[in-house]
C-alpha cells in the first residue's frame, strides 16, 4: 500500500494539534473531492514499518493530542491492513491519545466489524456529496457525513453521533 502525505502538526483534522496521515488510493471519486491527488493507488510513497515508526516518533510530544487517518480511502481493501497496523501500534504506545479516522464507507453496513475500528475513537463516515456541502460543517465536508463516537457506539452497540 501507499500513502500520500504526513503532516507533523495538523490543526484542521480533529481536535487539538495532531499528526495526520493521508493514505493513497480512493475508488469513490466523489465530485469535487478535496484531495483528488490521493485517488491513484500507484501514486504517493510506499507505506512500510518505517512509516509507522516515523508517525509514532512524531506523536511522542505532549502537545500532540492524537493521530488523524484520512485519504484517499484508509479502509479500502488495498489500504486496510496498513491502516489497522498503524492504528493498533499507535494505541498500544499512546493509550491516552485519540485516533480520528475519515472513511467513505458506511459505518453500520461496511465498517463495523473491521479490526481497525477497535483502535479508533472517532470515525467520520460516508462519501463527500458536493450537493450537500456547507462551509460551516465541523470535521466534515457535506451534511450526509457523520462524526461518530466510535468507542461509545461499539460499546453500546448503537450509533452515537457527535456532529
Ligand atoms: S471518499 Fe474522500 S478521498 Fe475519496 S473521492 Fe470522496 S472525498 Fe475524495
Amino acid at each position: 500500500m501507499r500513502y500520500n502525505l504526513i503532516r507533523k502538526m495538523d490543526i484542521s483534522n480533529g481536535p487539538g494539534v495532531r499528526v495526520s496521515i493521508f493514505m493513497q488510493g480512493c475508488h469513490f471519486h466523489c465530485k469535487n473531492c478535496f484531495n483528488p491527488e490521493t485517488w491513484d493507488f500507484k501514486g504517493g510513497k510506499e507505506f512500510t514499518d518505517d512509516t509507522i515508526n516515523k508517525i509514532l516518533d512524531l506523536c511522542n510530544k505532549d502537545e500532540i493530542k492524537g493521530l488523524s487517518i484520512l485519504g484517499g480511502e484508509p479502509m479500502n481493501p488495498v489500504n486496510i491492513e496498513g491502516t489497522t497496523k498503524l492504528a493498533k501500534a499507535f494505541k498500544e504506545k499512546y493509550p491516552n491519545k485519540n485516533i480520528w479516522m475519515w472513511s467513505g464507507y458506511n459505518f453500520e453496513k461496511e465498517l463495523k466489524d473491521k479490526e481497525a475500528l477497535k483502535y479508533v475513537d472517532v470515525l467520520v463516515d460516508g462519501t463527500y456529496n458536493d450537493e450537500l456541502h456547507s462551509p460551516i460543517l465541523k470535521w466534515k465536508g457535506s451534511s450526509n457525513q457523520r462524526v461518530i463516537d466510535l468507542k461509545k457506539s461499539l460499546k453500546e452497540d448503537k450509533t452515537i453521533i457527535l456532529e
